[in-house]
Formats: C-alpha cells, structure tokens, sequence
C-alpha cells in the first residue's frame, strides 16, 4: 500500500473513533441529566427554571428567534434546534473555586451558592453558545458582526476592547472567551439593565466603557 493511502485511511480512521467518541459523550451526558432530575435540590431545580427563562428573554436573537432576513428577504435560517441549554444539568456547590463553570460537553453548568445571581448564570449560558457556535463559524461570524454594530456606539473603543480581549484571553482565560463571548456579554449587560462588564466579570476594564449609552438597539 502506497503511503498516501495509508495516510488517508489512518485519518479515516480517526475521525470514524471521533464519531465514536462524540456519540458515547452523548450518551454520557443524557444519563447524568436524567440521574440529576431524580436527584436535584429544590434550590438546583429553580435554577434551571431561572436560567431557561433568561436563555428565552436573552438570546431569542442568537437562535433567531427574532427573524433576520438578507437582502433578498429570505429570512437567515438557525442552526439551533430549541435551546443549547435542553439536557442541561444545573449544579450547586459550595466547595468551588470559581463564581461558576460550565462543562458544554456534560451539559453541565454549576455555580457557587454565593453567586446565583442573573450576571453569573448568564455568563455560564453565554458559555454553552460559544462552544455551540465554535463549531458553526460562519454563523458565529455573523453575531460579531452584528453586536460589533449593535454595541459600537455603547463602548469608547470597542476595537482596543477587542484587542484587550485577545491579551486577556491568552495571558489568562486559557482561550474561554472569544470575541462573541466578550461582545454578546456586553449585549446581555444592556438587556438585563447591568453597568457594562458585569456579565464579562472583569471590572478592570472599565476605562473601555462609556455610559454615554445611545437609545435603540439593532
Ligand atoms: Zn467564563
């Protein structure tokens, strides 16, 4: 055998055991989330009822919910069935490090009993959208664009907010938090009625912003 075809079928191969593995997660996942419905507190099942209520108020746009249409008038089609969020886990735990995480290919998202507010949940949903949109760029492209636009006028200097981004993200995030993630932030702090950067977490930036806020959103 030639050693192109033994190549190509070695990465054959690889992504046959990808699939293999991906299916299994699955599984994995569906069984803890059925595990954890029998099992949940009282506190972890309001939780999710909270946070599935924020997931319809905050990111109807994101599942264009709110239809967007091109030039032509066809309207731009999702590529999100329901919510990211169905099949979610939502723990509670005191012996935490962070505020919050959220594990996408668990389906789990847990928060530390002194951070159950809004801020935090939404930041964990925003989260399961970035991995959900890591694997359609073209669409995550598209939402950059358009919060770019939406939020220009909001910020003093989104494009140095960008940059900072980007060294921030390197020197410690350990790559968690791309451009959507920081822009749709941003978004989510407006619609929530929060001073901007409470949902992104990193007050230090304040120099970014302005609260010379301008009326109307796109
Ligand atoms: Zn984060």
């Amino acid at each position: 055998m030639d050693i192109e075809r033994e190549l190509e079928e070695k990465i054959q191969g690889g992504e046959a055991l990808a699939q293999k593995l991906s299916e299994a997660s699955e599984d994995a996942a569906e069984h803890l989330y059925l595990q954890w419905a029998r099992s949940c507190t009282q506190e972890e099942s309001k939780l999710q009822d909270r946070a599935l209520d924020l997931d319809a108020e905050c990111f109807a746009d994101i599942r264009f919910d709110e239809p967007i249409c091109d030039d032509n008038g066809m309207p731009l089609t999702s590529p999100i069935d329901g919510s990211p969020l169905d099949g979610f886990r939502f723990l509670i735990d005191p012996a935490m490090d962070d505020c919050g995480t959220c594990q996408a290919k668990l389906r789990t998202i847990t928060l530390h009993p002194d951070h159950l507010d809004d801020a935090t949940l939404v930041h964990e949903i925003l989260h399961v959208y970035d991995e959900f949109l890591a694997s359609n760029p073209v669409y995550r492209d598209f939402w950059v664009t358009r919060l770019y636009s939406r939020l220009r006028t909001r910020l003093e200097d989104i494009d140095g907010l960008c940059a900072l981004n980007i060294t921030q993200d390197v020197l410690s995030h350990d790559g968690g938090h791309s451009i959507f993630f920081m822009l749709k932030a941003y978004d989510l702090d407006l619609r929530l009625g929060l001073s901007p950067g409470t949902v992104f977490g990193y007050q230090d930036w304040a120099p970014y912003i302005t609260d010379a806020a301008v009326e109307g959103q796109n």
